[in-house]
C-alpha cells in the first residue's frame, strides 16, 4: 500500500508544479509581449521614425525589463501630440505679438476701434463714408462695401505719410480702383 500511496503523491506534486510552471511561464509571456507592444506604441507616438520603433521594440523583446527601463531613459521627451501643440501655442503668441498695434506718432499700444490716439492725437483710422465702418489710413477701397476712398482729408493724408505710406500711391490706386 505504501508505495503505491507515494507513487500518487509524487505524482499529484509534479502535476501540481508542471501547472504552476504553466501558468507562471504564460504569465511571464504575456507580460513580455504587452511590454514589446507599450513600447512600440510609446515610440510611435513619440517618433515617425518606422526604424526607430522596430529598434525599440526588439530592444524590450531581447533585453525585455532592462530593455524598458532602458528605453524610458532614453525616449524623446514629448510625443508627437505635444510637439504639434508647442508648435501651435509658440504660433498663437507669435501672432499676437505681430497684431498688437501701437501709434505711428508716439509708439503708445492703441486699441482696433480707436479713431485717433488719444496720447499725441494722430489720426488712427477713417470711416467709410458710405458705410461707416474704420477703415486703415492707407487704405484706398472700403473692404466692406466696396466703395473707393478718395477723399482724404489734409490730416489723415499726413498721418498716412508718417506711417510711412506716400500719398502720392494712395491717390494712384484709388484712380487705378475707379477704372
Ligand atoms: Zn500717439
Ligand atoms: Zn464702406
Amino acid at each position: 500500500m505504501l508505495p503505491f500511496n507515494l507513487n500518487v503523491d509524487f505524482q499529484q506534486l509534479s502535476g501540481v508544479i508542471v501547472t504552476v510552471v504553466a501558468i507562471l511561464a504564460a504569465i511571464l509571456t504575456t507580460l513580455w509581449i504587452s511590454m514589446i507592444i507599450w513600447a512600440y506604441r510609446d515610440m510611435r507616438s513619440r517618433s515617425r521614425d518606422t526604424f526607430a520603433q522596430a529598434m525599440v521594440a526588439l530592444l524590450v523583446a531581447v533585453l525585455s525589463v532592462p530593455g524598458l527601463l532602458v528605453y524610458l531613459i532614453l525616449r524623446p521627451q514629448e510625443t508627437l501630440a505635444e510637439q504639434y501643440e508647442r508648435a501651435l501655442e509658440e504660433e498663437a503668441l507669435l501672432q499676437e505679438i505681430e497684431n498688437k498695434q501701437v501709434c505711428a506718432g508716439c509708439g503708445h499700444p492703441t486699441k482696433d476701434d480707436w479713431r485717433l490716439c488719444p496720447y499725441c492725437h494722430t489720426k488712427l483710422k477713417k470711416n467709410c463714408p458710405s458705410c461707416g465702418k474704420l477703415l486703415d489710413l492707407p487704405w484706398t477701397i472700403c473692404p466692406y462695401c466696396e466703395t473707393p476712398q478718395v477723399e482724404q482729408s489734409q490730416q489723415s493724408r499726413r498721418s498716412a505719410a508718417a506711417m510711412g505710406y506716400s500719398s502720392t500711391y494712395q491717390s494712384d490706386s484709388a484712380e487705378d480702383d475707379e477704372i
